[in-house]
């Protein structure tokens, strides 16, 4: 269905995996995306703009520029992300800051920004790539899954203090999704295939989840059907955090 057509939208790490998908999606429902990214490479008809979402001044002059070229700002997708394995003991403070420099922050610095757009908009709309991590306790993923925590936390309360200007914000759970990141992390491993079967066999579907498939769940609560739906976490899990 064509229901983003006539609305902007701005997708952060909007170059690969989740965000490109997502990106890619909204395009083909009318919508006109800007992707922010380190790497500025998109397909048409996206525009990409090269943006460290760990950097206020870099965001804020990024957001500005998809608004003037978009002509202005209906939905913001927060969703770039970088990952890290360890439990408490192994990730030193300065991978804890970093870390939240990108995961959180740049969840803050990127709405902040965009807030006034999204309040010029009639349908303005935030949802947040965060993670089953932020419900479940994974083994070894002490430090993303506290930063996915916080992302599930901001978007509640950010949703409550926007409810009453009329903007939603929600965020998608995914489990683990096929995209150039597991790739990255299996690439890692001492026996890739086994690692992989590992992962699907954690997800009660017993596959991995499609970044499509995320990127679908992302269109609807950006989009007007969603209208009534502010605050909410949506599973994209192979029923990871359900059953
Ligand atoms: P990916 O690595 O394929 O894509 C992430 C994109 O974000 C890349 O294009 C990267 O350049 C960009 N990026 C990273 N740091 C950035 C920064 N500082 N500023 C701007 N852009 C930056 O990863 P993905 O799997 O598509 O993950 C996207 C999001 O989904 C992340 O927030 C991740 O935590 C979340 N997520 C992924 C999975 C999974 O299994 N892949 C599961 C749950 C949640």
């Amino acid at each position: 269905p064509d229901d983003l057509s006539g609305l902007s939208a701005l997708v952060t790490g909007g170059a690969s995996g989740i965000g490109l998908a997502t990106a890619t999606l909204f395009a083909a429902r009318g919508a006109r995306v800007a992707c922010l990214d380190l790497v500025p490479e998109v397909p048409e008809p996206l525009l990409g703009i090269r943006a460290d979402v760990a950097d206020d001044a870099s965001v804020r002059a990024a957001v500005d520029r998809a608004a003037a070229e978009l002509g202005g700002l209906d939905i913001v997708v927060n969703n770039a992300g970088i990952g890290a394995q360890g439990t408490i003991e192994d990730n030193p403070d300065d991978e804890w800051r970093r870390l939240y420099e990108v995961n959180v922050l740049g969840v803050v610095r990127t709405t902040r920004a965009a807030l006034p757009h999204l309040r010029r908009s009639a349908h303005p709309a935030v949802v947040n790539t965060c993670s089953v991590a932020a419900t479940d306790g994974l083994p070894a993923r002490a430090l993303y899954s506290a930063t996915k925590g916080a992302v599930l936390a901001l978007t509640r309360a950010t949703a409550a203090d926007l409810v009453a200007e009329g903007i939603r914000v929600n965020c998608v759970n995914p489990g683990t999704v096929d995209t150039p990141w597991v790739g990255r992390l299996l690439a890692t491993a001492e026996d890739p295939a086994a690692e992989r079967a590992a992962l699907e066999a954690r997800q009660p579907t017993g596959r991995l989840v499609t970044p499509e498939e995320v990127a679908a769940a992302i269109a609807y609560l950006a989009g007007p059907a969603a209208g009534a739906t502010t605050g909410t976490a949506l599973a994209v899990d192979g029923g990871m955090a359900g059953l």
